[in-house]
């Protein structure tokens, strides 16, 4: 019988020790701080848990060792994911952008199938029962918990990273493993918000609309997104803000970002706006954007253009629509950095990769250990990349080796 035993009962953690015990020589014990597993989990995707993307490949993660993640992706990419949760119950559905979805809309779906599976594979949980110090043997591992010392031939450290700190998101995983060697590189917050300049967005708090991102340093391009924008009370946040974080997380001050809140080229805007003031002369100009972009936004768009929102349509002149159309395509946001980990979704940077084979996810240089998941210096964009992650890091490590 080989002793295993697992760190962290979140994504990767549950998926390494379902997969650990598909071995019937092993004896698995999952081990979670908090007081029940998934926390995290349950909250993903708004509730919805966003588990993969369909477009989950290398290009989509980010961390000082760009192909680290192959190798997991390729043995156990979204087909397979989507095949094993299949097994285990979850029927599910691909939204816009490959996003998959428990077909009930909700997180406990996941959780719940994986529970089962837990129970059933005979994994021992022991929860509220944080992991406090890693020690190695001549043989094995021993892992102090405040309960005890529980002995381990192989073990998997699975702590997640420090986003969500509400959700349970703690450094443990860092510290626990910077004694044996692996360290960790600079941590930020990643897929959060951006604080802005406050006035605009505080006086649209709430409101969501599509729109086009480009973060700019001076001329330099950092990032662009495109999709939802939600304006808050510090600034903006939504999937398109996302994209662009962590980019602003690391770019330096003086970052502006650049939003294009319709699609359409100029002309035909100008086109759009001109028909608008023959039909509607006598309308006011705050509601001239009615109809094209939400009435809230379209009203204080009008206000930045710097025109006059009582005057009727019919006063409007070329130059007013000229201003109108570059507030509507180059809307400007000077970016006053990004939210803390409290609020991000994921960590970026982590445990470095280089002290682990990819194709095992075993350290280099303490045989018997396996690191997965978001501790790990490896971050996905926004659309179920990390939870993709996750399954696929945790598949590899709960396979020991073999
Ligand atoms: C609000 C929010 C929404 C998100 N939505 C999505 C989404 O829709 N799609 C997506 O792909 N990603 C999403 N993410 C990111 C995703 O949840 C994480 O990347 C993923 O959960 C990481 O899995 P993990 O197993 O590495 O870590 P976690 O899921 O964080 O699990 C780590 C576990 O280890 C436990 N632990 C920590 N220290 C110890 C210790 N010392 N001893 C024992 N246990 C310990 C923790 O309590 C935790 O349960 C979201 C994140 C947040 C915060």
């Amino acid at each position: 019988m080989r002793r295993v035993v697992v760190i962290g009962g979140g994504a990767s953690g549950m998926l390494a020790a379902l997969t650990a015990a598909e071995d019937a020589e092993n004896r698995v014990v999952l081990l979670e701080r908090q007081q029940r597993l998934g926390r995290k989990l349950l909250a993903t995707g708004n509730g919805r848990c966003n588990l993969t993307n369909t477009a989950a490949a290398p290009a989509r993660y980010h961390g000082a060792e760009a192909d680290f993640v192959r190798p997991a992706l390729e043995k156990f990419g979204p087909e397979e994911t989507l095949a094993f949760f299949r097994r285990l119950g979850l029927l599910t559905v691909t939204e816009y952008g490959g996003r998959v979805y428990p077909l009930s809309d909700s997180a406990n779906s996941v959780l719940d199938v994986l529970r089962f599976a837990l129970d059933r594979a005979g994994v021992e949980l022991r929860c509220a029962c944080p992991a406090r110090e890693i020690r190695r043997g001549k043989t094995g591992w021993t892992v102090v918990t405040d309960a005890g010392e529980l002995a381990a031939d192989r073990l998997v450290v699975a702590c997640g990273g420090c986003a969500g700190a509400k959700l349970g998101g703690v450094k443990d995983g860092y510290e626990l493993l910077a004694p044996l060697g692996h360290k960790r590189t600079k941590l930020f917050p990643a897929l959060v918000q951006l604080r802005t300049a406050p006035e605009f967005p505080r006086a649209l708090k709430g409101v969501r609309c599509p729109a086009a991102l480009r973060l700019q340093s001076g001329e330099a391009v950092l990032a662009e997104s495109e999709g939802e924008l939600q304006f808050t009370e510090t600034g903006v946040s939504g999937p398109a803000v996302f994209d662009v974080s962590r980019a602003a997380a690391t770019g330096g001050e003086g970052l502006v970002l650049h939003i294009a809140f319709l699609p359409h080229p100029p002309e035909e805007l100008d086109a759009l706006l001109r028909e608008r003031c023959a039909i509607f002369p006598a309308l006011e100009t705050g509601e001239v954007l009615t109809g094209m972009v939400h009435n809230r936004l379209g009203r204080m768009l009008v206000k930045y253009a710097g025109l006059n929102a009582a005057e009727p349509l019919r006063a409007l002149g070329d130059a007013d629509r000229a201003a109108l159309i570059r507030t509507l395509k180059d809307f400007t946001l000077p970016v006053r950095g990004t939210e803390d980990f409290d609020h991000a979704q994921v960590t970026a940077g982590g445990i470095r990769t280089a002290g682990f084979d990819p194709e095992t996810l075993e350290s280099w240089f303490m045989p018997g250990l396996f690191v997965c998941g978001e501790l790990l210096d490896v971050d996905g964009d926004c659309g179920g990349f990390n939870l993709q992650w996750a399954w696929s890091s945790g598949r590899l490590a709960g396979r020991l080796g073999r």
